[in-house]
């Protein structure tokens, strides 16, 4: 397992982190600046802020810092409708940005995410999930740009992603993939993950060539919110280390990526919440 306590070279900063620091949208180019300053050296930025930002000129000032993707966030969203030219858009863009993957958060029951659920068919709705994938991948093979499914907590099955274990998202991938020719992985976020008494083999099972990205955080005790108190590393109960560890024996030896949703952390200032990623990514991660 490398040794991550002397310097912090294999650091990402997901810009979910600090997207919005006292209250205050902090711009997709600022993250990167601030992020160079302090000696990161890779990001995963969003699309919304991409776009806010100008493709371009995020495409230049990350080739001007000598900034590398950790991934490109995200894709996926498969039962929603306008998915697939949505996707497309995502993937040409995550080329664009030289990123090492596009992120897919697959989605849940159609208009669950708006409140107003069409139907209460989960198996379908992973049907659809699956066949979009599979048209995707065809788009994804000709770009040369691998697709990470990230499985996302069963507390978020229905409405942001009805992949909720390792194991589904890796039979995807078997299904579509049969031959591993790296086309399409998974994404580790330990947030999500980390409770499952599969991690371990599934990780195994998924080796190199399937493990794409690796996602940080903790999870609180007690959690207060679904979505935005995720914890600094080190701050909660996830045995981050031992996971590290499988993940590398697996094989992965790409960026361990920082990605807090968390009113706590954006209430602080941002070079203060990247001083904290770094210290704790050398003595908790
Ligand atoms: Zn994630």
């Amino acid at each position: 397992m490398r040794d991550f306590t002397a310097d912090h070279r294999w650091l990402s900063i997901n810009t979910a982190t600090v997207r919005r620091q006292h209250g205050r949208d902090w711009p997709l180019l600022e993250i990167l600046d601030a992020c160079a300053r302090h000696g990161i050296r890779a990001m995963s930025p969003w699309r919304d802020q991409v776009a806010q930002a100008g493709l371009a000129a995020t495409a230049r000032a990350l080739k001007a810092h000598g900034m590398e993707l950790s991934g490109y966030c995200r894709g996926g969203m498969f039962t929603s409708p306008n998915a697939r030219d949505d996707n497309l858009r995502a993937l040409d863009e995550a080329c664009e940005l030289q990123a090492p993957c596009l992120v897919l958060v697959v989605g849940g029951l159609p208009g669950a995410l708006a409140g107003r659920p069409e139907h209460k068919d989960i198996a379908g709705a992973r049907h659809v999930v699956h066949e979009g994938i599979a048209t995707l991948l065809e788009a994804a093979r000709e770009r040369r740009l691998p697709l990470a499914i990230e499985p996302l907590h069963p507390m978020y099955a229905a409405d942001r992603a009805c992949i909720n274990t390792l194991e589904q998202a890796l039979d995807v991938c078997d299904a579509l993939d049969p031959g591993r020719a790296g086309a399409i992985g998974v994404a580790v976020d330990l947030y999500h993950v980390w409770w499952d008494p599969k991690l371990q083999a599934q990780i195994e099972r998924a080796g190199r060539e399937r493990l794409l990205a690796l996602h940080v955080c903790d999870w609180l005790v007690p959690t207060t919110d679904l979505l935005e108190d995720r914890g600094m590393m080190g701050d909660g109960v996830i045995d981050i280390q031992r996971v590290r560890g499988w993940v590398e024996a697996a094989g992965f030896a790409g960026y361990s990526e920082v990605e807090i949703f968390s009113r706590r952390w954006w209430s602080m200032a941002g070079d203060d919440v990247l001083a904290t990623c770094i210290e704790r990514h050398r003595r908790c991660v």
